[in-house]
């Protein structure tokens, strides 16, 4: 089954910053794959372009431009949160990452200054501003259940768990 509009598809990726050897990110490192629902807005717009037409065993190489995947870095977009919205408040230091729950959803910060009792953050996502490369393997095509399509997202190993 090759990828279309509304198929599940599952996939292990390591994604670069282009000329770089050390990768980002891997989904082999964090144990299971991704699921994606196509054509829902659920991945970076040059990734889940690549994606269409593959199907199981197929592995290949996308080079995905800034703009194609997390845009450009915001100058000044940081904001002062209260600690008692970081789950591991106690041990952040400038530079490193955390998740921030906030109301549409968690959010990637990188931490900029640290008070007695609040956090400044950037917001910026950490890989704004780079052109990337992703390396895919493609694990399984399938097509979306109803229940997914109505969701607009996938269920199952590497999507939504509710
Ligand atoms: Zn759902």
């Amino acid at each position: 089954m090759q990828a279309e509009k509304d198929h599940v598809v599952v996939f292990h990726y390591r994604v670069y910053e282009q000329g770089a050897d050390a990768a980002l990110e891997s989904s082999h490192e964090a144990g299971s794959p991704l699921a994606t629902l196509l054509g829902h807005g659920g991945l970076i717009p040059g990734l889940e372009k690549a994606l269409y037409g593959h199907a199981a065993g197929d592995s290949f190489e996308v080079a995905v431009p800034s703009a194609e995947a997390y845009g450009e870095v915001r100058a000044g977009f940081t904001q002062r949160v209260a600690k008692k919205y970081f789950r591991d408040a106690a041990r952040l230091k400038p530079g490193m990452r955390s998740v921030l729950n906030t109301n549409q959803g968690s959010r990637l910060v990188t931490v900029v200054k640290v008070g007695a009792s609040v956090i400044d953050v950037d917001l910026n996502h950490p890989m704004a501003g780079k052109d990337l490369r992703f390396e895919v393997e493609i694990v399984e095509v399938r097509a979306a259940t109803p229940e997914e399509l109505a969701h607009g997202h996938s269920h199952g190993v590497g999507g939504h768990q509710h």
